[in-house]
């Protein structure tokens, strides 16, 4: 590992790191010897110099993620090393599976390795770097898995456009670094065939994190009216079909999306009679929808990114709560989520009761619900748990 700066903190200031937290804010800087260029390694030194761990580098709120703790400098086998770490992980929470093809590899701190996702659909791993040292690596991080994951990978594809921070992304178009894919491209997900588009479609292609909340989706789905809002590719209403909904409606604000639900619904097999889809805003789709849906699914993109965003995000959960309580039948189910990570678990449980109060419904709780276990959060890295959801039965 090439290590090209050293950073000493303030006094007191080394004891996140002490405690393994990943990240070192830039207020606890003393010093930096070095280029200070972003993405470079450096070592992290406490006040008196002794070394307490190394990282990746960059200018901003978050100075240094930490990659290693402890004197002994990273070893060449590092990336490999963290890599078959992640996969002993997956392997002993049973993935993939018979069933399930599609997992996240790499989910970030989860994994000690901050501003890094891979996720890995049936052959093919999607790289998305979230800082500029992950970018700088990529082609080791690339190799590593080559070796790691062997004949299970046929390509890996990059793309970080979207998520890497200011000019660093001008130069870098997404694109593969090994082999090459065809998009889109089959997965199974707890039996269920999933179209996954990594090159056009959101984030790296499918959202992984709620297989297992669309799977408990299904035990409520039998004979009922469901409507999935914000469906993305249809994945609650494949599960809701699964388990013999009497009807399922996808909305979603995107038409490419929804031209997608549309055929993962063929590709599963069911009746496009009993499924309906539109493209339009869910806000504008849930007038008018009283008593007509017995379950409702909401799960609407990150309202707020930044902790600056975050009032009028907790304003857009009780305003979008408010309206699916409204028009539910009696006796009816709502799966509400929030995937803002500003958004704690707390602030979206209180939101939601006031989303009751201002429906005038009465509201049970029946489950609190989170990521799966491929999105790790690490005790030492509370923040990494960032989706949260419940289920909730509307008297
Ligand atoms: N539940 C999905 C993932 C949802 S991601 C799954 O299981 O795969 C959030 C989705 O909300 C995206 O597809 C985005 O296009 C859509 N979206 C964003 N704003 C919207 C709005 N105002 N109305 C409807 N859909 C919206």
């Amino acid at each position: 590992m090439n290590v090209s700066g050293n950073i000493l903190l303030k006094k007191g200031r080394e004891q996140s790191v002490l405690r393994k937290h990943p990240w070192v804010f830039s207020g606890a800087l003393q010093q930096l010897t070095s280029s200070g260029q972003d993405g470079n390694w450096v070592k992290v030194c406490d006040s008196k110099g002794l070394t307490l761990g190394f990282g990746h580098y960059q200018n901003g709120s978050i100075a240094v993620r930490m990659l290693s703790f402890g004197e002994e400098q990273p070893a060449d086998t590092f990336w490999k090393d963290k890599i078959n770490r992640a996969l002993t992980l997956r392997h002993a929470v049973g993935l993939p599976s018979e069933k399930t093809n599609a997992f996240r590899l790499i989910h970030g701190e989860g994994d000690g390795l901050p501003g890094l996702i891979i996720d890995f659909y049936a052959g093919v791993a999607v790289i998305q770097a979230h800082s500029a040292g992950m970018h700088n690596d990529r082609e080791q991080i690339a190799q590593a898995l080559k070796v790691a994951m062997g004949e299970q990978l046929s390509a890996i594809y990059y793309k970080s456009r979207a998520t890497l921070p200011g000019k660093i992304k001008e130069d870098q178009p997404d694109g593969y670094l090994l082999g090459m894919g065809v998009v889109p491209h089959v997965i199974h997900e707890h039996g269920n065939k999933f179209l996954v588009d990594w090159e056009s479609g959101q984030k790296t292609g499918f959202f992984l994190d709620q297989r297992e909340n669309r799977k408990l989706l299904g035990d409520f789905s039998k004979g009922k009216n469901v409507l999935n809002t914000f469906c993305y590719t249809g994945g609650f209403s494949v599960y809701a079909l699964k388990a013999d909904a009497s009807l399922v409606h996808s909305v979603d604000a995107s038409e490419k999306a929804i031209d997608i639900t549309r055929k993962n619904i063929e590709l599963n097999g069911y009746d496009p009679q009993q499924h309906e889809c539109t493209a339009i805003d869910t806000f504008e789709f849930l007038k008018n929808k009283q008593g007509v849906y017995d379950l409702i699914v909401l799960d609407p993109p990150a309202f707020a990114k930044h902790r600056d965003a975050r009032h009028q995000a907790v304003k857009g959960y009780q305003r979008l709560n408010a309206e699916a309580m409204k028009v539910i039948r009696p006796g009816g189910i709502i799966f509400t989520f929030s995937c803002s990570q500003v958004v704690d678990k707390q602030l979206f449980y209180d939101t939601v009761t006031s989303a009751a109060i201002q429906a005038e419904r009465e509201v049970k709780v029946l489950h609190l619900l989170s990521q799966p276990s491929d999105h790790p959060v690490s005790m030492n890295h509370p923040e990494g748990e960032y989706l949260k959801g419940l289920v909730l039965y509307v008297v």
